[in-house]
């Protein structure tokens, strides 16, 4: 983003306005802290901000500052539209495509006249918005969000809940500091959220210490059907529907399940297949080590995206033929599985 456009958005916020904050479709930590993080900036300038979420998010996040004031577009719909229709300014975070905010909410933000500005780090952002602040290199758009406020001159403006949305976004995209687009920079800001009111460990305590006894039974279903390809380097689980069913699933519970996959020593290709019966699509999450891009083998096969090392996608046919293809796709991409 460039000292010219800053400028224009320095002007744009100037004055109080309208503006609505979306995040992406099954809103995760990012999405949702870079999303409040944002409003409870903008309040402090006297803007109407609302965050309209496409659709519900895991109760692991529902303590966040602000949550009890986010509008869920799927079941709040005509409360939405009219604030999309109304709105002056539209922040798309957390994602690169407006397909990604779902559907009906995409086609009402395409609609609106508002001034659209995006801020994310998956590849390949499509060109919607007048501002896109795109940054593939960022461990977060939560990281990108702290790089605004400060492009802004407002460091200094953030307070206790938006350091705390910014630290869960951070925390959660990272692997908890630990994947490789953690930079010594992620852990300056870091710092600082922590100096501004951050509370690290009880953050920590309220995302990752809420399991349900029926979640960790489900964490080990799904660490029976473990399967691992060891001369592809490759390892995938599956869950079915009945076995979702059985133990109480609930949105949110399988997230991190795939990193088990990953964790598998040699193993730098990691799937979960998730079967979703009301949206009748297997529900596919990628990750990987070094640089296999799951972001490019998602494109090719499964309708999906995201970064280099960890994306989504889906199939639109049963469980058994998803995963014949994927096994079936798999040899193709020999010599880049098994390069060290
Ligand atoms: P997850 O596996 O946790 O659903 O997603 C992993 C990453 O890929 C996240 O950053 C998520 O936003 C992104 N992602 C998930 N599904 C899609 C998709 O269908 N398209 C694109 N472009 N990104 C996705
Ligand atoms: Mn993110």
């Amino acid at each position: 983003m460039i000292k010219a456009q800053i400028s224009e958005i320095k002007a744009l916020l100037n004055s109080p306005k309208q503006i609505v904050i979306v995040p992406h479709k099954n809103p995760d930590g990012d999405a949702m802290g870079s999303t409040l993080a944002l409003y409870h900036y903008l309040k402090i300038f006297n803007h109407k901000a609302v965050v309209i979420a496409p659709n519900d998010y895991p109760d692991f996040l529902k303590w966040l500052p602000g949550d009890d004031t986010v509008l869920k577009f799927e079941s709040q719909q005509e409360d939405s539209k009219a604030l999309i229709e109304r709105a002056e300014l539209i922040f798309t975070l957390d994602f690169n495509a407006l397909h990604r905010a779902g559907e009906g909410m995409a086609e009402a933000i395409d609609r609106s006249k508002a001034t659209k500005l995006m801020i994310d780090h998956h590849q390949q952002p499509d060109d919607y918005a007048s501002f896109t602040y795109s940054d593939v290199s960022m461990s977060s758009t939560c990281e990108m969000v702290y790089n605004f406020i400060e492009m802004l001159g407002d460091i200094d403006k953030i307070n206790t809940s938006i350091a705390t949305c910014l630290y869960v976004g951070i925390m959660t995209d990272t692997g908890s500091f630990r994947f490789p687009a953690t930079t010594s920079r992620t852990h300056q800001i870091i710092g600082d959220l922590i100096e501004k009111g951050a509370d690290n460990s009880q953050i920590h305590n309220n995302i990752y210490d809420t399991n349900s006894y029926s979640r960790l039974q489900l964490l080990g279903r799904a660490m029976q059907n473990l399967r691992v390809i060891p001369e592809l380097r490759t390892a995938y689980i599956t869950l079915s529907q009945a076995e979702l069913d059985e133990f109480n699933f609930k949105k949110g519970d399988t997230e991190g399940f795939v990193n088990y996959a990953l964790s598998l020593k040699g193993i730098i290709f990691a799937t979960i297949f998730i079967e979703n019966h009301a949206d009748s699509i297997i529900k596919i999450s990628l990750r990987s080590k070094g640089e296999f891009s799951v972001n490019e083998f998602s494109r090719a096969h499964f309708n999906g995206g995201g970064h280099t090392n960890a994306a989504g996608g889906r199939s639109d046919t049963d469980m058994q033929s998803t995963i014949d293809k994927f096994i079936s796709i798999l040899p193709q991409y020999k010599q880049e599985l098994s390069q060290k």
